[in-house]
């Protein structure tokens, strides 16, 4: 039996299956909801940052309007997604608040986590989310999505988020609790896995395409989110939601199978920065602004000395030393246009020039690495 200790994790994603918080017949599931709010806000208390992926929006959006009919035509389940988004974010703000905790609603659609500039502007809005305290409750904006432009399972959103906050800990709550060989309904030789150190093609084609009727995700779904998660350092869970409490479960000897990360979140993400082929641009510094990053701090306008390429908000760009040769890569925080005008500034300078108020970082350390050469200098 695989134990873990949730208190361990600083920062986790929580994902929920429409499935556990809806009943078609009865709507909202209030009681499931607020135990595990109550684990939710013990997590908090002890100091983790949590984010809430929540399903539900259509399933519930159909039982309050009653509309029982089988399949809904694409505005329809829209329509339905609107109504039941609005109960569902006031029903998590009602709970959370409870508990003394603010909550924040975070609408997605596949475009916020896959283009890099739009990527950059969730980071920041959720970041300051939890630094002001509050729960961001995210979904995808299906009022909105169209088929083409959409996950349609929270499975891989929750991923895609999970790794974009840098989480340590992905948890899918569904009415399965982990994966199994073979689907264990229709096999009884089917055997349970704890532990998947890495998703092989073996552990694929355990996955089969199973979904039950009210949520899009089976397994499939659930292992790509592995696969996202694990290959950018997040630990994933997948475990059942069915009973009251399911977090605290997880802690108590309730089954699950865990899937181990490959790496740290950080150095995945650092990793990919790096491996960036063709950087969008090039910005040259001096040695001051060299030597600052070197001591892991960001790269402030002050210390760039010209700028070149065309480049957008979130493009990686090439970082040159005084000596020329290639010092880092990082994700920039202005367009082309603005880093030109504002190289050389001193921070308090760039809101007059840029007419806005912007933020201090041309790259930020954390969106930054360093070459092997230039982080070799920094030990002499
Ligand atoms: N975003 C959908 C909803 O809230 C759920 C997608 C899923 O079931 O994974 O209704």
């Amino acid at each position: 039996m695989t134990a873990i200790s949730l208190s361990s994790y600083r920062r986790v994603t929580v994902k929920i299956g429409s499935a556990l918080l809806v009943d078609r017949a009865k709507g909202l599931k209030k009681e499931w909801l607020k135990a595990l709010v109550g684990d939710i806000a013990r997590l908090a208390s002890g100091g983790a940052e949590v984010l809430v992926v929540s399903s539900g929006s259509v399933a519930l959006g159909r039982t309050i309007l009653g509309l029982d009919k089988h399949t809904l035509r694409l505005e329809e389940s829209q329509a339905a997604a609107s109504v039941g988004q609005i109960a569902l974010a006031g029903a998590w703000s009602g709970e959370l608040g409870r508990h003394g905790l603010n909550s924040g609603q975070v609408l997605v659609t596949l475009g916020d986590t896959e283009e890099r500039r739009r990527y950059l502007n969730v980071r920041e809005t959720i970041s300051a989310l939890f630094r002001m305290g509050a729960i961001p409750i995210i979904n995808e904006n299906d009022t909105v999505a169209t088929s083409e432009i959409r996950y349609g399972d929270n499975d891989r959103l929750a991923a895609r988020v999970a790794t974009m906050m840098s989480c340590d800990l992905l948890i899918l709550l569904s009415d399965v609790d982990g994966l199994y060989t073979a689907a264990p309904e229709r096999d009884p030789e089917a055997r349970f896995i704890p532990v998947v150190e890495a998703i092989t093609p073996e552990i694929e084609a355990m996955g089969g395409s199973a979904a039950s009727e009210l949520s899009r995700g089976g397994m499939r779904t659930k292992l790509d989110a592995g696969r996202i998660a694990t290959g950018a350092g997040v630990a994933m869970v997948i475990a059942s939601g069915k009973q009251l409490n399911p977090l605290s479960a997880i802690e108590n000897g309730a089954r699950f199978t865990l899937f181990e990360p490959s790496q740290t979140p950080v150095r995945a993400y650092k990793t990919w920065i790096a491996g960036q082929l063709e950087p969008a641009g090039r910005i040259v510094i001096d040695a001051g602004a060299l030597k600052a990053l070197q001591q892991g701090k960001s790269l402030l306008p002050a210390g760039v000395r010209s700028v070149s390429g065309g480049f957008a908000r979130g493009d990686t760009v090439a970082i040159i030393g005084p000596n020329g040769r290639e010092a880092g890569r990082g994700l920039v925080a202005y367009d082309a246009a603005d880093a030109v005008k504002i190289a050389g500034l001193k921070t308090g300078d760039i809101a007059g020039v840029l007419g806005y108020e912007a933020r201090a970082a041309m790259v930020h350390r954390d969106d930054l690495v360093l070459s092997h050469s230039a982080s070799q200098a920094k030990a002499c």
